[in-house]
């Protein structure tokens, strides 16, 4: 269904049955939301619009900052790819099946981990209901534990992604 993703930006032309896939759901796609698109789902990085923004400037060195943030919030609207509101904003994720994630603290890459099904647990009013849950998962990559990066009183560290 989703394919397995590789770390970093591929941009081979692998993803040819998308437009099969989009034309199914009714979707047309302009040439901007297709690029858009296609670097969301080629990455496993949860993007920013930023870093969304600089992949898509190199086959479209003209498109806006503003244009690739309104074509990402309209992808998510449709369920095209997933956002997350974290700490410094907006992070986009074409990893459609449910998932948690579990992130370094050390140096920010956030890393898709399964989904357990977990029990509700006792709500603290009546009334409330429960839509959806997400578990959040902070520690240390590999990379950064034989690194010995050390953590930062905020966390993790800014690394321009
Ligand atoms: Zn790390
Ligand atoms: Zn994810």
């Amino acid at each position: 269904m989703i394919p397995k993703k590789k770390k970093g930006v591929r941009s081979g032309p692998d993803d040819a049955p998308l437009g099969a896939a989009l034309r199914a759901r009714g979707l047309r796609l302009t040439h901007p939301r297709r690029i858009i698109l296609e670097v969301v789902l080629g990455t496993d990085v949860h993007p920013s619009a930023a870093f969304v923004h600089a992949e898509v400037r190199r086959r479209l060195p003209r498109v806006s900052l503003g244009t690739v943030y309104r074509n990402l919030r309209r992808l998510a609207a449709e369920g095209l790819v997933q956002e997350r509101t974290e700490p410094e904003g907006l992070r986009f994720d074409g990893n459609l099946a449910p998932h948690d994630h579990f992130t370094c603290v050390a140096c920010g890459r956030v890393f898709d981990v399964p989904r357990r099904r977990v029990a509700p647990p006792p709500l603290p009013a009546s009334g409330l209901q429960i839509l959806s849950h997400r578990t959040e998962f902070l520690g240390r990559c590999g990379a950064c534990r034989r690194s010995g990066l050390p953590l930062t009183p905020h966390g993790r560290h800014c690394h321009g992604r």
